[in-house]
């Protein structure tokens, strides 16, 4: 059974008329959630994050900054972010608090065969410590990852959004020096695309834990995209052997989104749903969803479907692609030297 966790206040983060991250994408997304048999009648209301969990990823006088522009912009008013290409309105400080609430609580309730998803606006992965960006104000699954790692221990992060979550690997860098339990962070992601970083070179292990970028071609297709997934997410959750599994859904790398996309169906997102429910499932890690990217509402409708489904009902006729090498040599190589460093 998938559980979601929601406030209906994520669609009063404005971002002005034509803004691709716009409100109707949370529509899509819950009509999508009822098809797949999980109504808006079981989606639990999040709780506002708390400011010392925030202040762990977050610097203070980034987040100072944050509520100050939005503080002083008129109702119905929206401005950019000094520090970066993302769009703000008079609330939306304080629904990004809000939506960071909602992924640190996905995080804690999630259990290996109860999955949570925090169906939330404004998205994260952008945001580094200090400077939002990408449509990004705070890092949901940062401060998700960072409160799931201090009370229960190894923690894993899943990232298949389009795009590199740049921000998410700021933190990861920060935190695998700081020490503490294991973390683990593996993002595949369009190259070169926005923002620009995520290279193979930027990937390592460390103690306790790694940081791996998978770089796709942009003519990556379905089947190399799970093979690669396929091929990473078992023997890497192997080595860390998580108790939580925090996934930065990010659906825009399907074929037919308005501003990104790859030539990937949406089988792909079966095959993930497959392949993180088995993973959790082997480690008995809570399983948490929160939403990033998509901007394509019949892809936005038909993941969200397919994640219900997935991890509903009918959760044991999921198919678990098995591992299977992509075709694309220079993606063949990545994968290999990645497993010779296990
Ligand atoms: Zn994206």
């Amino acid at each position: 059974m998938l559980d979601v966790i929601y406030d209906s206040q994520f669609t009063e983060h404005t971002t002005g008329d034509d803004h691709p991250e716009r409100p109707a994408r949370l529509a899509a997304v819950i009509e999508g959630l009822t098809a797949g048999g999980c109504p808006p009648a079981r989606y639990q209301l999040p709780t506002i994050v708390d400011r010392a969990a925030l202040a762990r990823v977050h610097d203070e006088s980034y987040v100072a900054l944050v509520e100050r522009v939005c503080e002083k912009l008129p109702d119905y008013f929206v401005a950019e972010l000094p520090t970066g290409d993302a769009t703000v309105g008079h609330d939306s400080f304080r629904i990004a608090l809000l939506a960071a609430g909602a992924a640190v609580d996905a995080a804690r309730r999630a259990r290996a065969d109860r999955p949570v998803f925090a169906l939330v606006r404004p998205p994260g992965h952008h945001a580094e410590p200090a400077r939002g960006m990408g449509f990004c104000l705070l890092n949901n699954v940062a401060v998700a990852a960072q409160s799931a790692r201090a009370n229960t221990g190894a923690t894993l992060i899943v990232d298949f959004d389009y795009h590199h979550g740049n921000g998410t690997q700021a933190w990861v860098e920060r935190a695998l020096s700081d020490g503490g339990a294991p973390l683990g962070f593996i993002s595949t992601h369009a190259y070169p695309a926005y923002p620009g970083t995520g290279a193979f070179s930027e990937s390592h292990t460390a103690d306790g834990g790694f940081m791996i970028d998978i770089p796709l071609d942009l003519s990556t297709p379905t089947h190399d995209f799970i093979g690669a997934w396929s091929m990473l997410l078992p023997p890497l959750a192997a080595k860390l052997r998580p108790s939580t599994i925090v996934v930065s859904t990010g659906f825009d790398f399907l074929e037919g989104d308005p501003i990104a996309g790859l030539p990937v169906g949406i089988e792909a997102v079966d095959a993930l749903c497959g392949l993180l429910g088995e993973t959790a499932a082997a480690y008995g890690a809570g399983l948490a969803f929160v939403l990033e990217g998509g901007y394509s509402l019949p892809n936005l409708h038909a993941s969200a479907r397919t994640l219900a489904r997935s991890f509903g009902e009918g959760a044991g006729r999921v198919h678990v692609p098995s591992g299977h090498m992509p075709h694309n040599p220079q993606l063949r190589g990545m994968i290999a030297e990645v497993l010779s460093w296990l």
